[in-house]
């Protein structure tokens, strides 16, 4: 793997947002070299924030506040985060999503409040009322994101919920098909015995497996 590839820097800057009007003016930041593909994270590894999650727990309505959990296989809840929801412009100014939780960070156990928020924006839907959306608030390469989206992520060890697309995420499946792609390009036996599987997505992994193959020689 191409040695540049495999360095990686995460850096942020701007912790705590205060307000508002402090948020919308300013932004927190995150720097990052590009990831080695084998490290990308999947959205399944995330905690994830849905606008149709939020519609149907009736989010969408003035001023809200809650508490999400999540939980392991057993049940027990694992992390949360409180949030707030405003989207009564009148009297709370922009609309967004407030997260507000505390990590510990290191061995030292310190602890760290964050404290800041989401925009949310809508658009006219077809059949009357409004769609909302996240404007993802997250700086990559000193660009502002700004991408409006539907749902965001937040990466074990990460601290800030973000799209998929700056926090670099591949789907599972993506991931176990080039896994597959790559062991067949390896082993001759495991390519012919695709290449001749009755199963079409075995033979079409084949296919492009040969194809990659003869593309090096
Ligand atoms: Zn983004």
């Amino acid at each position: 793997m191409d040695e540049n590839c495999s360095k990686m820097t995460v850096f942020l800057l701007m912790i705590t947002v205060k307000n508002s009007e402090m948020f919308f003016r300013e932004r927190w930041w995150i720097g990052m070299g590009r990831w080695p593909w084998s490290d990308r994270k999947t959205v399944e590894e995330c905690k994830s924030m849905e606008v149709p999650w939020l519609n149907r727990h009736g989010y969408f309505c003035g001023f809200k506040s809650g508490l999400i959990e999540w939980k392991n296989a057993f049940g027990e809840v694992i992390s949360s985060i409180s949030i707030q929801v405003s989207v009564d412009e009148e009297h709370f100014g922009r609309k967004y999503v407030r997260f507000m939780s505390t990590f510990t960070n290191g061995l030292a156990g310190k602890k760290t409040e964050l404290d800041y928020k989401v925009e949310l924006v809508t658009t006219p839907c077809n059949f009357g009322g409004v769609r909302y959306w996240f404007i993802c608030g997250l700086v990559v390469d000193d660009k502002p994101c700004g991408r409006r989206v539907a749902k965001l992520y937040l990466p074990p060890g990460s601290k800030y919920f973000g799209c998929r697309h700056c926090y670099n995420l591949t789907y599972r499946s993506r991931k176990e098909h080039d896994k597959r792609l790559d062991a067949a390009m390896k082993n001759p036996e495991l390519l012919k015995s695709l290449l001749e599987s009755d199963d079409a997505r075995d033979l079409l992994l084949g296919i492009k497996a040969y194809e990659k193959v003869l593309g090096r020689r």
